[in-house]
């Protein structure tokens, strides 16, 4: 077996130095070994002080750059990320686990599609425009801290820092204590690229502590959030104190609609897409179609589909691990009996897992109650569940029927009842017959999904303030 990478991280990465940081050290584990593969060193109160004075310092000169010169800058960073692709998602593949090829195409090539999204939103966005006698200006929020989850290591953190320094704003980023070392190889691209000093900053430590105290903080003017919903609760509370500005992008339990008319051949694709779509990153996706609700009168034949799809999900190549032992033992509790109401049965078999990492069998349920806990709480692991529906109106009122309101898939042979459908989902994203993820689109949720929109031209308008000026 191939020794394992050992990537030691002892500096932080504040007003445009390398640092020592002054908080306890903290290894990173490979969740797919149980390895440790990385050593880093966390912030300390003083070096989040120092982050944020920096970020607040730079944020006068960054704000008055030419558009066009922050949009150079950042194509700078795009290239540098574009020439490491290879670091990136080795180190990715190693820190969270994603098997070889989706720590390429997911976790680094996604990315950079936001990056050049973000970039053109940037060179046509409309900063000032007018209403009658007022100029109305765009104006970029101040310092932004950023919070970031382990679950896409690179791409949580770029669809965030991206659209705020193109608007203008500085950074402060706190990355996932789980999986901190892709942001190290960030820090590093920003730095070559040559940002000006202090307009991004890095202070990883744990969020209690470090992600707190930039909560807090007077000198931060937006909390950009990215986790669970109770975390984001939290968030919301504390910056209300000061009412300090926040965008949320929490939990979700998307549901992937079948309409009745659909086709054989439709249903096919819908079924084969849902069940990819909702294994994605082993499951641990915001956006995973995790409830597939169907047709009564399909429901054999939409089981027959889900497990030959699920059946090639292999734990250990295709399906990457969890990200921890607890993650693994959160997910296995919605496998318990009960779990998806009284009729839930599982359709797929147990499988072989690799001996070492936190694997678990990729499953499908059927029958399950829309109001059981495993149709109404995020899983985040392999698990897919399958509600049946009455009629197409059934479908729409289960599939609403969630706290959540993030993303959402629906299935006609009728586009035009596919369309309608998409306007009665109440949620920020949805997928008709199997479109594509489109990198310009805003991204974000409706209910306790979150608040506010990353990405492109509305990750840019997220990030800053309007002010009206009369002449
Ligand atoms: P999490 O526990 O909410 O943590 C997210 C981030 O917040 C981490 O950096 C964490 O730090 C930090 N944090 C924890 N407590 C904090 C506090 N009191 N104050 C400030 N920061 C704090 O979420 P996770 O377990 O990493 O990620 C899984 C969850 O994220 C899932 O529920 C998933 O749906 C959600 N998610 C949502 C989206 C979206 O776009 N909507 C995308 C991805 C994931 P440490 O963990 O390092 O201590
Ligand atoms: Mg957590």
């Amino acid at each position: 077996m191939a020794e394992q990478t050992v990537q030691r991280e002892k500096d932080l990465y504040i007003d445009g130095r390398w640092v020592p940081g002054g908080g306890a050290d903290l290894e990173v584990e490979n969740p797919a070994t149980e390895e440790v593969t990385g050593v880093i060193t966390q912030a300390s109160p003083a070096d989040v002080e120092a982050a944020v004075a920096a970020a607040g310092a730079a944020f006068a000169e960054w704000s008055a750059t030419p558009v066009a010169e922050r949009a150079a800058a950042l194509r700078r960073v795009r290239a540098v990320i574009a020439e490491r692709a290879d670091v990136f998602a080795d180190i990715i593949h190693r820190e969270q686990g994603s098997p070889p090829k989706l720590a390429r195409g997911l976790h680094v090539d996604t990315p950079l599609g936001v990056i050049d999204a973000t970039v053109e939103a940037l060179e046509r966005f409309p900063f000032s425009g007018r209403i009658g006698n007022s100029e109305i200006r765009r104006e970029p929020v101040g310092v932004v801290a950023a919070i970031t989850p382990w679950n896409l290591p690179l791409h949580q953190v770029i669809v965030k820092v991206v659209p705020a320094l193109a608007a203008g704003a500085t950074v402060v980023l706190k990355p996932a204590g789980l999986t901190p070392l892709a942001a190290f190889e960030l820090a590093r691209a920003f730095d070559s690229a040559g940002l000006p000093a202090g307009v991004f900053n890095l202070v990883p430590g744990s969020g209690r502590v470090v992600g707190d105290q930039l909560t807090r903080h007077e000198g931060v003017d937006q909390v950009s959030f990215t986790g669970s919903t109770p975390v984001g609760r939290r968030i919301a509370g504390v910056a209300a104190e000061t009412l300090t500005r926040v965008t949320l992008e929490l939990g979700g339990k998307s549901a992937s609609v079948v309409l009745a008319d659909t086709s054989d051949e439709l249903l096919a694709k819908a079924v084969k897409i849902t069940v990819a779509n909702c294994f994605l990153n082993g499951g641990q996706t915001c956006t995973a179609l995790s409830r597939l609700v169907v047709p009564k009168g399909r429901l054999g034949q939409v089981e027959e589909l889900a497990a030959a799809a699920a059946a090639k999900y292999e734990p250990g190549s295709r399906l990457g691990p969890l990200i921890s032992a607890e993650q693994r033992k959160e997910v296995e509790s919605f496998l318990a009996p009960g779990a998806g109401g009284r009729d839930a049965v599982a359709v797929t078999g147990p499988v072989a897992l690799p001996d070492r990492g936190y694997f678990v069998a990729p499953t499908v349920v059927s029958r399950v109650d829309p109001d059981s806990r495993l149709a109404q709480e995020e899983v985040f692991g392999p698990v897919l569940s399958i509600l049946t529906a009455d009629s197409d109106d059934d479908a729409v009122a289960i599939a609403n029927n969630s706290i959540y309101g993030l993303g959402g898939a629906v299935w006609s042979t009728d586009d035009d009842a596919a369309l309608a459908v998409a306007g009665r989902l109440r949620t920020g994203q949805v997928d008709v017959n199997g479109a594509a993820f489109n990198p310009a689109a805003p991204f974000g949720g409706y209910k306790q999904s979150g608040t506010g929109r990353e990405i492109g031209e509305y990750g840019i308008a997220d990030v800053c303030e309007i002010k009206a000026v009369q002449r």
